[in-house]
């Protein structure tokens, strides 16, 4: 990380967590973790926890984050949730584009750029989520699907970028326990700034911070967290046990 922007650490808890699982992890984070300088911290616990866990957590410390949201206010979208409602709730992030939301949920890149859009219209901040397959990496073609994901992107404001948190996650390194080296880590990160700086602005690509995520646990946080161009860790499996996660947190220095 560098000093100048913020380092965010998130915990994604996808579609895991109970009652009392929350109330000890909060616990723990509570007792265990001082704020510091220019460090975020959040969870994005599944959605009916999302008022629950916000009651538990200190929130001078800790804020909470959506897994995902719609493109419109409200109405007849089954299943669907809607960024008014994070808002309504006072929740400040939102994350948008993760792999499986891709993958396994079929969205297309058009309808998480409309997602981001309007998530970010309303003042949220957008954690959005990139990355590549295996077959993508192994065939040297990072770089485009990195590309293809960000290019509606290029028209956003640098007023919308700034509400704009990137998470490169690469595909092969989620929830598999293969994580992606500190310098292939730091190489795509160093990728992603440049393309902003040339599709953007040199100054939104300064800004902007670049979290990795990908099997990030309490062993392999220090390195990645060396890297110049890591800005933080979204985290998933790790983020579900207290000890872990707060190792992680304790390593954004
Ligand atoms: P993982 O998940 O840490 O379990 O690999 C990360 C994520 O999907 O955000």
């Amino acid at each position: 990380m560098t000093g100048t922007r913020t380092f965010f650490i998130g915990g994604n808890h996808k579609m895991n967590g109970s009652k009392s699982m929350l109330e000890s992890l909060s616990k723990g984070m509570n007792e265990s973790v001082e704020s510091k300088e220019n460090v975020e911290i959040f969870i994005a616990p599944s959605y009916p926890y999302l008022d629950f866990l916000s009651s538990r957590l200190d929130n001078k410390k800790f804020k909470v984050s959506g897994q995902n949201c719609y493109s419109v206010a409200k109405g007849a979208f089954t299943g669907e949730i809607s960024a008014n409602m994070l808002v309504d709730l006072g929740i400040p992030y939102v994350i948008i584009g993760h792999s499986e939301r891709r993958n396994v949920f079929g969205e297309s890149t058009d309808l998480i750029t409309k997602k981001t859009k309007y998530a970010i219209s309303l003042g949220l901040t957008v954690i959005l989520c990139l990355g590549e397959q295996l077959d993508d990496r192994k065939s040297s073609k990072t770089e485009k699907v990195l590309s293809d994901q960000l290019k509606d992107f290029a028209s956003f404001t640098p007023e919308e970028w700034s509400k704009i948190v990137i998470a490169y996650e690469p595909v092969w390194a989620i929830g598999t326990g293969v994580v992606a080296t500190p310098q292939e880590a730091q190489d795509t990160h160093v990728f992603i700034r440049k393309w902003i700086s040339e599709n953007v602005s040199e100054d939104v690509a300064k800004k902007t911070s670049i979290m990795y995520g990908g099997s990030v646990n309490a062993e392999n946080c220090q390195n990645l967290s060396k890297q110049s161009d890591i800005d933080g860790f979204l985290v998933g499996g790790a983020s579900l046990i207290a000890a872990d996660f707060i190792t992680i947190i304790n390593s954004a220095v």
